[in-house]
């Protein structure tokens, strides 16, 4: 039998968390504000020059001219723990988050 991966809190309620599955590059304005918000290092901000190839994005130090573009991506989602705290701060919402099957 396939049930959803939960979680009992504390106050003894029951939790399911719902993990990042996908984020619309399309939609994606690039504001960095979920990279900021994720405790976890799922995302990772990367440039999209106009071959549509990917090159890293030094948050430090940033040249624009190198790329058209800024997308967030899903680069270690491994790590993600279902908080959707990326999902809640997202302007545009790029994201989808679904539970895990166990
Ligand atoms: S759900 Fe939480 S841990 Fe997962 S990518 Fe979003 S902010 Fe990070
Ligand atoms: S908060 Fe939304 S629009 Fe902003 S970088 Fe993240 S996914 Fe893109």
């Amino acid at each position: 039998m396939i049930n959803t991966f939960n979680v009992t809190l504390p106050s003894g309620a029951t939790w399911t968390p719902t993990f990042v599955a996908a984020l619309n590059e399309e939609k994606c304005i690039g504001c960095g504000r979920c990279f900021k918000v994720c405790p976890r290092g799922v995302l990772e901000l990367v440039g999209l020059n106009e071959d549509g190839e990917r090159i890293r994005v030094d948050l430090d130090d940033d040249d624009d001219e190198e790329y058209e573009k800024k997308v967030m991506t899903i680069a270690h989602q491994e790590l993600c723990i279902g908080c959707t705290a990326c999902s809640r701060i997202c302007p545009k919402k790029c994201y989808s988050h679904a539970a895990a099957l166990v």
